[in-house]
């Protein structure tokens, strides 16, 4: 008989140990807080998006992306979407992103802790584990006594959300048994500058493009919807270019974001702006040049803009100087923000940076510094964007892990 202890009972670490239960294995999990799984209750803004149709390593960032290849491949996607068949997780498919059902969160959380109990899986609540040290086995020592294990499972994901020490144990434990970790920095998060007229948008939601510069190289680019706020920008565009900057601010490259407003309109050059401020002036008379944005723009957005501008928002559009129409294409089409920071771990949906993939056996994920430690989840340097990526990886490793485990005495 195997004892086997998971550290953390979140994603990653409940889908390790329901596949690493049988006959010949006793399964632990010791979990921090009252409940499993309670992370997962917030993903996808209540619903989870738990995975994603178009799982490539064109959507994620990390240090081993060649490695990420061999992990999601096809047959440990279907490993996924089988497994949460075997739950009896319906889909709600949109876009390519899977929701249970129920549109609930909660139905993914409640379907997990049953199957872990069902198989016999011990959840122990309320411990926070503190150290791991290894004679001939593993001590997991805990602010409520000791345990000690054959096999070790760390699935203690980041700090991300809850922004406290507690929660980087994992990269801690790695470290001891000299690991090498990646820095970790908050990821799909907000991304802040410093201009004053902040004040004046923050509140604002409205659909654009966004485009990320990086030392003044266009990196990447997303559109969706954005939230205008006091301390820059945010919304699931900016979270999905928040990665790539956060890592470029930290290497002292210069990041800045350009923002189409009319991007729904397909205008994405001078020459349609112009044509279309012509037909538009045209088509409703007798307006004042921000009446023509009406119903396109929010107004506190349009007379930001002309602000900016340099233009009254009395004038009418026969009245603008070529000097005027530039700069109003200038901020309706590129509209440029210096981005200098980024929110906390707080605010942030993952950790970026953490353990690279190649420091353990790709096919089992046991760490190639410790025998019998087994590692999965967001510890890993492996950033998703925004999508059901992350949790596709998290649910990944942790089958890779779990069956693994559940095949070593058959
Ligand atoms: C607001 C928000 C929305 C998100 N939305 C999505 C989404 O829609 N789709 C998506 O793919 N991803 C989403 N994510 C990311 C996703 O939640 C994580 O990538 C995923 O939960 C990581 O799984 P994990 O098992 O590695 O870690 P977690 O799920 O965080 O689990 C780690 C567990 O370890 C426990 N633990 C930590 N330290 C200790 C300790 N010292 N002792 C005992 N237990 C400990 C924790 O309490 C926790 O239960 C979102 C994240 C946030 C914050």
């Amino acid at each position: 008989m195997n004892k086997i202890i998971v550290i953390g009972g979140g994603a990653s670490g409940l889908v390790a140990a329901i596949n690493a239960k049988n006959d010949n294995n006793e399964v632990i999990i010791l979990e921090k807080n009252s409940v499993c799984g309670k992370k997962i209750l917030v993903t996808g803004a209540g619903k989870c998006n738990y995975f994603n149709e178009d799982l490539s390593t064109k959507y994620y960032s990390g240090l081993d992306i060649t490695n990420l290849d061999k992990i999601i491949n096809k047959n440990n996607k279907k490993l996924v979407l089988d497994f949460f068949d075997s739950l009896g997780i319906i889909p709600r498919i949109k876009n390519g992103y899977y929701y249970p059902y129920s549109n609930q969160a909660v139905s993914i959380q409640n379907a997990l802790i049953l199957e872990a109990k069902a198989k016999g899986v011990k959840l122990i609540h309320d411990v926070i584990v503190k150290d791991v040290k290894y004679t001939d086995k593993f001590t997991i020592l805990t602010n409520n006594g000791n345990y000690e294990s054959d096999i070790l499972v760390l699935a203690t994901g980041s700090r991300a959300f809850n922004d406290n020490e507690e929660n980087d144990i994992g990269y801690k434990i790695l470290r001891k048994f000299n690991h090498n970790i990646v820095k970790t920095l908050p990821g799909l998060v907000q991304l802040k500058g410093n201009e004053t007229y902040f004040k004046e948008w923050s509140g604002i939601r409205t659909d654009a493009k966004l485009t990320l510069f990086i030392d003044g190289k266009k990196v990447d680019e997303e559109t969706g919807e954005l939230q205008l706020t006091n301390y820059g920008i945010s919304g699931i565009c900016v979270l999905g270019l928040s990665n790539l900057a956060v890592r470029a601010l930290n290497n002292n490259k210069k990041v800045n974001i350009t923002i189409n407003f009319l991007d729904f309109l397909k205008i994405n050059n001078k020459e349609d702006f112009i044509n279309f401020l012509i037909e538009r002036n045209n088509k409703i008379n007798n307006r004042k040049i921000g009446e023509l944005f009406d119903s396109l723009l929010n107004y506190k957005l349009t007379n930001l803009i002309l602000k900016l501008s340099k233009i009254n928002l009395n004038s009418k559009y026969e009245e603008l100087n070529n000097n005027m129409i530039n700069n109003l294409y200038n901020n309706m089409i590129n509209f440029n923000i210096d981005i200098t920071g980024y929110n906390g771990f707080k605010e942030a949906q993952i950790s970026l940076g953490g353990l690279p993939l190649n420091e353990v056996n790709i096919n089992t994920l046991e760490s190639l510094k410790q025998h019998n430690l087994y590692i999965c989840g967001e510890l890993y340097d492996v950033n998703g964007k925004c999508g059901g990526y992350n949790l596709a990886f998290s649910w990944i490793t942790g089958l890779i892990v779990g069956n693994y485990l559940g095949g070593l005495n058959d």
